[in-house]
Parts: structure tokens; C-alpha cells; sequence
């Protein structure tokens, strides 16, 4: 492995990574214990010390190249915990992506079929709508009941970018204005998810803009280590690159960590959560006799775009009674990609964190959760046999939905002021 220090400033093609960083682990142990695949396995191998050990070892020459050292990296979920657990800040997320993908490159690991198609498709949005077009068919006819049952019947053939239009054009926002990232597998399966965010900004007087050149964020690729993060970001940057916008907002915890990124320096990129909570959404009514929500905090939030987590602010506006899940910040073993290239790890880790809810509190239960593949995940804990008692997963923004007879609250504006 080579050593350019430049490597580290974006990861994914250039095929070196900074021995300096992997010298920065001072071996202090403290993020052993937030470890999903070290807490699974016990084996210090497979903890983020172990494997910026391995790392290392092979970087400096002391290791030659190995298959433990192959699988111990592919064991890694990715969930970032140990970015924050860790005292010496070592940056964990950009030397596993950068080793990933020089894996993929030396072909010593080899994403699967599906996932090789999936990112190739995610690169152009009109395509992977398209191909994504039959799940969505069999959602609405009710054939397709386990992996994508979430609520809303959006228009197949009408985009958030439409929408958006037509609903700005109605009710005429005054308010901050913000660009929204639509996301390619949010826009093609959890279109509602999308329209659902935007009659919320628009409720709170936010004025919504959709560059319609904006394209995949790059986190399927990361996840990967498949080339083509360094295209599609800057075809992002072009897209984004507004000057009458205060931030781009994401409703998805991933994807908004991998366009932030992108936009490094730019333009803030915001978790519409977090941006709503600065401004104080306008409250649901109480929903006495509701049901029972339970919050599951996204990785990529909490340790990825280190947010301290929803804002209770958004969370009591829903009007549901509200509690964080137990174990919320732990991760749920989605992993981005994980759950398909190890699914027994996944459902492992999931089955210790899903298991509260057969015992739960309340009648219905709703997961909340702010990250698509994250409900993906926490719906098959019931599809998969790990819950035995209904539940629903939905995006938090979901629980804040105005519907379509929303009336645009005009005093609202970041800070509340
Ligand atoms: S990213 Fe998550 S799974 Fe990977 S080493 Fe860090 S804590 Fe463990
Ligand atoms: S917490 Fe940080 S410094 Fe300590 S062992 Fe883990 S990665 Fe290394």
C-alpha cells in the first residue's frame, strides 16, 4: 500500500491511504465496547482496533497481504460508533472507505451481482427509477407485503421535484429557503417519504428548490468500494451549486452524511430533523390513545454527521407519545449494504436490538426511525421472524405529515424568531 496524503482528503479512487492516520490509534480499547461485530464475536480482530491493526501491519509491510485481513474488513458494518467512542479522533469512516475500495480495486473482495447493478443504476437516477418501477407496482398492488410496506400511495408517475413545484406554487412559502436532495432509491421506492418532507417544509413557511441535474450522493459506491464517488460528487456540486439557498436538507440520514461530503465548504447539508427543530415545527394535535412511538437513532446521524440525536422538539410536535428505543443508539446492522453482503451478522445484530418489541409497551407500536435503508432493516425483524407482534416502521417526518390540506404557518424561521 503507498501513502499519499491526499488520498484521505476524498476517499474512493485514489488506491493509497495515510499511514499517519493509521498510526493516530493509540490502542486505548474505549471503542471495543460499542462495536456491533466486536460485541457479536469477542474477537479483537474484528473490533476497530484489530482492524486498523491488520491495516497497518500490511501498510508497513510487516503483514503480507492475507484473506483474515480481507474478511475481518468485510466484517465491518460501517456504522462509525467507533468515530465516536474514540479519544484520539481517529477518523475511522475515511480509512475503512479508502481500504474498501482499494480491496475492490486489487480485486481481493467483489461486491455481488445485485449490488455491482444497483450502483451502476444509482449513477443514473432516470434508470434506476425505471428498473425500480415493478417493486413499486407490487407494493401498490399489496404482492410485495414485507421489505417496502410503508404507509402513502404516491403518484408513480409524478417526481418530488413536480410536486414540490406545484405545492410551492399553492401556498407560496415566505420563509428560509433550502434545496432538497431527493435521493435515488428515496425517490424511486419511498416517494411518499419525499412528499411527506416536503408539505412539512412547506407548513413551516420553508420555500423548497429541487436542481433537477442533482444525481445519486455516492453512498452506495462507499458502501461498496465500487468506483465513481468522485463523478457523482461532482455532478452534485454542479447541481448544487445555488447561491439563493441557505442549505441542502436530506430526509435521509445516509445519503445527507455522503452529500455534505460533496459539499464540503460549500453549502451546509442539513438533516431535515435537525433543521426543523431550529425553526420549532408546528405542532400535531395530541394523540391521546395513539399509538406508542419508539425512536431508533440512525448511525449516520449520531456518529456519522455527529448529530446529538432527533431534536425532542420534532419529536413532541408529532403529538405521539415518544420514547427513545432501548439500545437506540446502537446500531441496527443495515449497514448501508451490510445486510446483504453479511446477512447473518445483520440479522444477529438486529435480533438483540429488535427484541424489546415483543414485549413493548402500547397497542399500535410504531418504529421511528430517520434513514430509508434503516426501516428497511427494522421492518424485517418481523418479516424475518424476529418480532412477533405487529408493528409499523415509519420516517419520523411521516408522524409530522400535515397531509395535503396543509395551511403554511407563516411566522415560522430558523431559531423560532
Ligand atoms: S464502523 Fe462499526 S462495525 Fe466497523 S469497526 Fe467501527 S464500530 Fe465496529
Ligand atoms: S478508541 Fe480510537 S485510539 Fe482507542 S483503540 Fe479505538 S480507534 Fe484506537
Amino acid at each position: 500500500m503507498t501513502t499519499s496524503k491526499e488520498s484521505l482528503t476524498t476517499a474512493g479512487e485514489c488506491a493509497s491511504h495515510d499511514q499517519d492516520l493509521l498510526a493516530s490509534c493509540v490502542h486505548c480499547g474505549f471503542c471495543l465496547e460499542v462495536c456491533p461485530t466486536y460485541k457479536l464475536t469477542g474477537d479483537e480482530n474484528n473490533s476497530p482496533r484489530g482492524r486498523l491493526r491488520l491495516w497497518r501491519e500490511e501498510a508497513e509491510g510487516r503483514l503480507a497481504q492475507d484473506p483474515w485481513t480481507d474478511f475481518y474488513t468485510s466484517e465491518c458494518v460501517g456504522c462509525l460508533a467507533c468515530e465516536s467512542a474514540c479519544p484520539a479522533n481517529v477518523p475511522y469512516g475515511t480509512i475503512f472507505e479508502q481500504v474498501k475500495h482499494e480491496h475492490v480495486a486489487a480485486k481481493r473482495s467483489r461486491p455481488p451481482l445485485v449490488l455491482r447493478l444497483a450502483a451502476l443504476l444509482a449513477a443514473r437516477p432516470a434508470l434506476f427509477n425505471l428498473a425500480l418501477w415493478p417493486a413499486r407496482l407490487l407494493r401498490r398492488t399489496g404482492l410485495l407485503t414485507h421489505r417496502f410496506l410503508f404507509a402513502g400511495r404516491p403518484a408513480v408517475v409524478q417526481s418530488t421535484a413536480d410536486y414540490a413545484k406545484q405545492l410551492m406554487e399553492r401556498h407560496r412559502p415566505t420563509g428560509p429557503r433550502v434545496a432538497f436532495l431527493t435521493g435515488c432509491l428515496m425517490e424511486a421506492l419511498f416517494r411518499e417519504i419525499n412528499f411527506a418532507t416536503i408539505r412539512v417544509l412547506i407548513e413551516n413557511n420553508v420555500q423548497v428548490v429541487i436542481p433537477p441535474e442533482q444525481g445519486c450522493c455516492g453512498a452506495f459506491q462507499e458502501h461498496t468500494g465500487l468506483d465513481g464517488v468522485q463523478a457523482l460528487q461532482a455532478r452534485n456540486r454542479q447541481a448544487f451549486d445555488l447561491s439563493e439557498v441557505q442549505a441542502v436538507v436530506s430526509n435521509s440520514s445516509g445519503c445527507g452524511l455522503a452529500l455534505g461530503k460533496a459539499l464540503a465548504g460549500r453549502l451546509p447539508v442539513r438533516d431535515v430533523l435537525s433543521f426543523l427543530g431550529e425553526i420549532g415545527p408546528v405542532r400535531r394535535p395530541r394523540r391521546d390513545g395513539a399509538a406508542r412511538v419508539y425512536v431508533d437513532l440512525p448511525c449516520h446521524l449520531i456518529h456519522g454527521q455527529k448529530m446529538a440525536g432527533i431534536p425532542a422538539s420534532v419529536l413532541d410536535a408529532t403529538g405521539y407519545q415518544w420514547e427513545l428505543a432501548p439500545q437506540a443508539r446502537d446500531c441496527c446492522g443495515s449497514g448501508g449494504v451490510y445486510n446483504i453482503q453479511k446477512p447473518e451478522n445483520s440479522r444477529e445484530i438486529l435480533a438483540r436490538k429488535s427484541a424489546f418489541l415483543n414485549e413493548a409497551k402500547g397497542d399500535p407500536v410504531i418504529l421511528a426511525t430517520s434513514n430509508h435503508v434503516c426501516m428497511m432493516q427494522w421492518n424485517s425483524a418481523r418479516s424475518g421472524g424476529l418480532v412477533h407482534r405487529p408493528y409499523r416502521v415509519q420516517h419520523v417526518i411521516q408522524l409530522l405529515d400535515p397531509g395535503e390540506d396543509l395551511t403554511v404557518h407563516k411566522t415560522a424561521s430558523p431559531g423560532g424568531k
